[in-house]
């Protein structure tokens, strides 16, 4: 065995990286603070540009690392305590619990069943229920409990577990492990849109974020893959996509998300395909940055669909009494000021670094963007300030998930290189 590294985050970067250790002999142990593994891919079924599904994009990666005696996975994982001493790793692994054994779950589903707590989904609003037992259709599926919804007392979940899998008094388990190289992998998360309050973001269920449409309408979602706005379950017969929602703003994230255009391009698609005619589809944008391999067919694609694009940014997005939206545009291109009342609005927002105080505890710097800092050795764009320690995917940035596979592939590469030399810093 070559040596022992730690992955942190089980996202597209996680996972590619951690396959391309394991094929290289190295054991591995990936840290997933989810339930499932996937990271922002998890909720999409359909990738730009070329619409493959991402379940089997991913789902391909994992098959392979499960079926190794190499690979160990950590879900609702974090880090707890880190050191570093002569060249290698000493980590703090702290599991959450999840009060079903995923070795004895047959993912039956009768515990759900027999759970009598049901409420709104947080995931979706308007249009998802959830019991106290939640089904996780991700990779790997799976079952657990959030113990905060259960009644004192009640155990019908257990009481229904034919193979005894539910354990309700589970605690959080900490163990120390050590490693030879840790590769950080823990991506992206959507900028808090309150802050663009002008937006109308939280005024409203029917303005939502790329990914929250992502979830709300996956085939197996909870509107069954149709187009359905969260207020009323209605089809919308407007939809207004905003890209650049609080990217290259000085007054809130300066660059570009990289993929927001790309994502309203797919979700545009997906709105398109679904619902024809019935359904009028704008984009607004700042430019469309189609800069990637067979993006500017997939533009020309969506253009071919009749979605329309206004080039210009919304002054302020109204919420009636009544929950109607509006919204006054000028559109630089025609010249022309545009009133829009779309039943649905879709803002793709800037993307920020996923785990900044994780930095801290591992002792990397970040940048002045805010990701994880690479060390200034453009011959290898994944190394960190401390040896050893290496950044993987978006972790150091928005990208999409050609460059974040091949950026994880070099981080696995330059780990192995490193447990290859002899070490004593
Ligand atoms: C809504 C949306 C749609 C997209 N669609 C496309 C597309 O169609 N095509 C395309 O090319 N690109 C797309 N992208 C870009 C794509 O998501 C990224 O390229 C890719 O997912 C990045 O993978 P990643 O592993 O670096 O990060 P992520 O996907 O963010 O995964 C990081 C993982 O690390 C975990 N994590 C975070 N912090 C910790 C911690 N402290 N401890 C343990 N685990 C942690 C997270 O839970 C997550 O699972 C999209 C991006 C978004 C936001
Ligand atoms: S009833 Fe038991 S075996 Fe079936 S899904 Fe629930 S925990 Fe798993
Ligand atoms: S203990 Fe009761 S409320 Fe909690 S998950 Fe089990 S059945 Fe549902």
């Amino acid at each position: 065995m070559v040596g022992r590294a730690l992955v942190i985050g089980g996202g597209a970067a996680g996972l590619q990286a951690a396959w391309g250790l394991v094929n290289a002999g190295v054991e591995v142990v990936l840290v997933e603070k989810g339930a499932v593994l996937g990271g922002n891919l998890s909720h999409n079924k359909y990738l730009f540009p070329l619409r493959e599904e991402a379940f089997k994009v991913l789902g391909e990666r994992y098959r392979e690392l499960a079926g190794s005696t190499l690979f160990w996975l950590m879900l609702g994982t974090e880090v707890s305590a880190f050191s570093r001493k002569e060249g290698r790793f000493e980590a703090g692994l702290a599991r959450r619990p999840t009060f079903i054994d995923p070795a004895r779950c047959n993912l039956c589903g009768d515990c759900v069943k027999a759970c009598p707590v049901e409420y709104d989904d947080p995931e979706s609003p308007g249009l998802g229920r959830r019991k106290a037992v939640l089904r996780h259709a991700g990779i790997p599926e799976g079952y657990s409990i959030e113990r905060s919804r259960c009644p004192p007392g009640c155990s019908e979940c257990a009481k229904a577990c034919g193979p005894g899998a539910v354990r309700l008094d589970e605690g959080t388990t900490e163990t120390r492990e050590r490693f030879d190289s840790v590769i950080v992998a823990t991506g992206i998360v959507p900028y808090d849109l309150r802050r663009l309050t002008e937006l109308g973001y939280g005024r409203s269920p029917d303005i939502i974020t790329g990914l929250e449409f992502e979830i709300l309408h996956r085939p197996d979602g909870p509107s069954g893959g149709d187009i359905l706005r969260p207020s009323d379950r209605r089809r919308p017969a407007t939809v207004a996509i905003l890209t650049c929602v609080g990217s290259r703003d000085e007054k809130h994230r300066p660059y570009c998300c990289q993929v927001g255009c790309m994502n309203a391009l797919n979700q545009a698609f997906t709105v398109k395909e679904r619902l024809g005619e019935d359904a009028d589809v704008f984009v607004c944008f700042t430019d469309v940055r189609a800069h990637g391999k067979y993006y500017e067919e997939f533009y020309r694609q969506v253009r071919g669909m009749l979605v329309k694009f206004i080039r210009g940014k919304p002054s302020e997005v109204m919420v009636d009494r009544d929950g109607s939206l509006s919204f006054d545009i000028f559109d630089t291109s025609t010249h022309k000021l545009l009133k829009l009342r779309p039943d649905l609005i879709v803002l793709e927002p800037a993307l920020v670094n996923a785990a900044p105080d994780l930095a801290k505890l591992l002792g990397v710097e970040l940048d002045r963007e805010g990701f994880f800092s690479l060390d200034r050795d453009y011959s290898l764009p994944v190394k960190s300030c401390v040896p050893g320690i290496f950044l993987a995917g978006t972790a150091t940035g928005p990208k999409d998930v050609v460059s974040t596979m091949a950026n994880a592939s070099v981080a696995a590469l330059a780990a192995v290189r490193y447990m290859k030399t002899p070490r004593g810093q």
